[in-house]
């Protein structure tokens, strides 16, 4: 049976700080946290709640801007699993602790603002099945403007070609799916707890004044040398060196989201070791089309890049006792 729930979620515009400085300036090493020990944070009240016959659908926010990341979460008598289907793309529901299932939606940073169909396909154990029907309006993100100078030396990296290469070199990375929630009972953090946020994702970036691009991660203020750990428990999916991001870590959390580390001066990890959060990834460096030394830190959830400090604050459930 098909339950249609014309449910209208109201459309909210993200604000991010607006903080258009360049990436470069070095500044007094921040003291580095050992990573918080476990704390349960309970479950947030859901922004809207759809009940099917057998199921309730919960989402856990109130309209989406573009980069964002959206928690749904299915529980009901019975059930089995869950998937959506949103933006053309099929995601996965992963099962939770409390017996119920979440899946990740992600948001373009170009995805055009309008109302969108969402679809929750949800089974259970007796092989029946459902789909809870609903809406979910995208509002334009708050993205800011910058203009970046590269010095003369990495000039020849202002360059649409080079970047279109190593994106595809990326999404090729981020399609492997692990069908397993690698990340811990803490959740995500900043990888140099802490630092300052310098420039914001999805920024309308100028390089030279000659090329027009888009900021795919967050920048933190950082010093050569210093520390750089796991924001969350995985798996490294990818080390080497990259035109425009220098030396790299890419790790798998699992279902679809990735975190991505750029720019290193030394890289301590290798493909396929498995990582703990707070483990030390490498230490910040100037590899790269930069402007002098910092941190660039990006979350991919589905293959789409988004705003890492938006998923990272997100409440997030924990995986089920393995
Ligand atoms: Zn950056």
């Amino acid at each position: 049976m098909i339950l249609s729930l014309a449910v209208f979620v109201i459309l909210t515009v993200a604000l991010l700080p607006v903080q258009a400085q360049d990436d470069a300036a070095p500044a007094a090493m921040p003291t580095v946290a050992a990573p918080a020990t476990p704390t349960v944070i309970p479950r947030p009240l859901p922004a809207h709640v759809l009940t099917a016959e057998r199921t309730t659908v919960e989402l856990y926010f109130d309209g989406l801007a573009q980069g964002q990341t959206g928690l749904i979460r299915a529980v009901g008598d019975g059930l089995a699993g869950a998937r959506a289907r949103f933006l053309n793309e099929l995601v996965d529901f992963f099962p939770a602790d409390d017996g119920s299932f979440y899946g990740l939606i992600s948001i373009s940073m170009e995805q055009t603002a309008r109302t969108y169909d969402l679809d929750v396909l949800v089974w259970y154990s007796d092989n029946t099945r459902q789909t809870i029907n609903t809406r979910v309006g995208l509002v334009i993100g708050a993205f800011v403007r910058q203009e970046v100078n590269v010095p003369p030396d990495k000039a020849y990296l202002v360059d649409p070609e080079i970047e279109r290469n190593e994106l595809a070199r990326l999404e090729s990375v981020f399609s492997t799916v692990t069908p397993s929630v690698l990340w811990g009972a803490n959740g995500f953090q900043l990888p140099i707890p802490g630092a300052e946020l310098t420039s914001a994702f999805g920024a309308f970036r100028n390089f030279n004044q000659t090329m027009q691009t888009r900021h795919t991660g967050w920048d933190l203020r950082a010093t050569l040398g210093q520390p750089v750990m796991a924001s969350a428990a995985g798996r490294v999916a990818y080390t080497g060196l990259m035109d425009i991001r220098g030396n790299i870590v890419v790790i798998d959390h699992g279902y679809g989201v990735f975190t991505t580390y750029c720019h290193f001066s030394q890289v301590h990890v290798t493909r396929g070791q498995t990582i703990t959060q707070g483990q030390v990834l490498g230490t910040v460096g100037n590899t790269g089309r930069t402007s002098g030394p910092h941190f660039h830190w990006e979350v991919a959830v589905n293959g789409e890049f988004v705003d890492a400090v938006q998923f990272t604050q997100m409440w997030k459930p924990n995986a089920p006792p393995a």
